[in-house]
């Protein structure tokens, strides 16, 4: 299941006057501003506009487009009900993002594709959202066939169609395949997946290294064996903050870090969680980067020891360069109230793409 447009529909279900308009969710908000798209609304897609994006060149490519902060107490808050939606329907569910998971339906009584109309109407009703669902024999085969007929769309991908639905699609389209391969793969001529599984695996290991050419060897060929992890407690929660111009000033800095630790205490408070461990990461403007690390004597949700604990992380980082980025990670998580939170499913710190 993976919500379409997540960030953006969120905004326009709260801001109805945006329906059927190019909205753009990234950073502060503001396109002149330094920043990336996290999500463009299906309208926005049409010029061009997509995530990862700089927000300066969404505005050039779209200059009607709404530009909207991105508000993540809000959309984790939607996230969970999401998750508690589809943890219902099974427990056998894998967290994989704010905006995504992964369910194990082979044991449900239902045939599958009641269970998916099942999935796009609780989540409807209970959100007011749209996702995409895709049924497949596996992971791999899931994910892709829920990207196939975005938004509001439901696939299904058997190995059969692996052929006529997967080879057609870029290198790219196949999960693993990032830019840098996808580069390599196509300065040796593949160009799509079906160009890959047409290699043998002795040719793909040779080129690519034993393990991960055995891996494009099977999934380009739909083959994929990992299990559904269902690890409900997410590892970490985290913001950051990369500056618009680099910052010189010390208290500029701690500001910035101060406000990003409320959104993350906030965060914990929402999903029910206690942290151990405070994490403050500063980027240099030559992109020199360090983190410092504080571990609390017991797990807490307070704002104010986990501020504390956050300045005596910056306090031990000497700012002699111009900041670009500041970062805040609370890590050893605990569910708050034991076995409450534990069965609730939390949203992580992944970027809604
Ligand atoms: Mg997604």
């Amino acid at each position: 299941m993976d919500m379409d447009a997540f960030f953006a529909s969120v905004e326009i279900l709260r801001r109805p006057e945006l329906k059927g308009k190019p909205v753009v969710i990234g950073g502060t908000g503001d396109p002149n501003r330094r920043g990336v798209v996290s999500t463009a609304s299906y309208e926005a897609r049409k010029f061009g506009v997509h995530s990862a994006m700089p927000l300066r060149t969404a505005l050039k490519l779209c200059p009607a487009c709404v530009f909207l902060p991105v508000d993540y107490n809000e959309y984790s808050r939607i996230s969970m009900k999401i998750k508690k939606i589809l943890f219902e329907i099974s427990p056998l569910m894998e967290d994989v993002g704010i905006d995504e998971a992964y369910l194990d339906i082979s044991a449900l009584p239902e045939p599958p594709e009641e269970t998916a109309r099942l999935i796009k109407e609780r989540v409807f009703r209970g959100t007011g959202l749209t996702c995409s669902v895709g049924i497949a024999p596996n992971k791999l085969l899931a994910k892709m066939a829920s990207d196939l007929q975005k938004p509001d769309g439901l696939t299904f991908i058997g190995f059969e169609d692996v052929e006529k639905l997967i080879w057609p699609m870029g290198v790219r389209k196949l999960h693993g395949v990032g830019p840098k391969t996808e580069i390599y793969l196509k300065e040796a001529g593949l160009n799509t997946i079906g160009d890959i599984a047409a290699k043998s695996l002795e040719w793909l290991q040779e080129q690519l290294g034993k393990s991960y050419g055995q891996y494009l060897f099977e999934a380009s060929r739909g083959i994929h064996e990992s299990p559904i992890i269902t690890e409900w407690n997410p590892k970490s929660i985290s913001r950051e903050e990369t500056f618009e111009l680099d910052v010189a000033d010390w208290q500029q800095v701690a500001r910035s870090l101060a406000s990003l630790m409320r959104d993350v205490a906030g965060s914990m408070r929402e999903s029910g969680y206690e942290a151990k461990t405070v994490t403050v990461k500063i980027r240099f403007e030559d992109f020199d980067t360090l983190t410092r690390a504080r571990t609390l004597p017991a797990e807490t949700d307070e704002l104010d020891i986990l501020r504390k604990a956050a300045f005596e992380c910056l306090g031990r980082i000497e700012l002699k360069k111009r900041v670009r980025l500041v970062g805040v990670r609370v890590m050893g998580l605990k569910p708050k109230n034991g076995a409450e939170g534990k069965q609730m499913p939390s949203p992580c710190s992944k970027d809604a793409r």
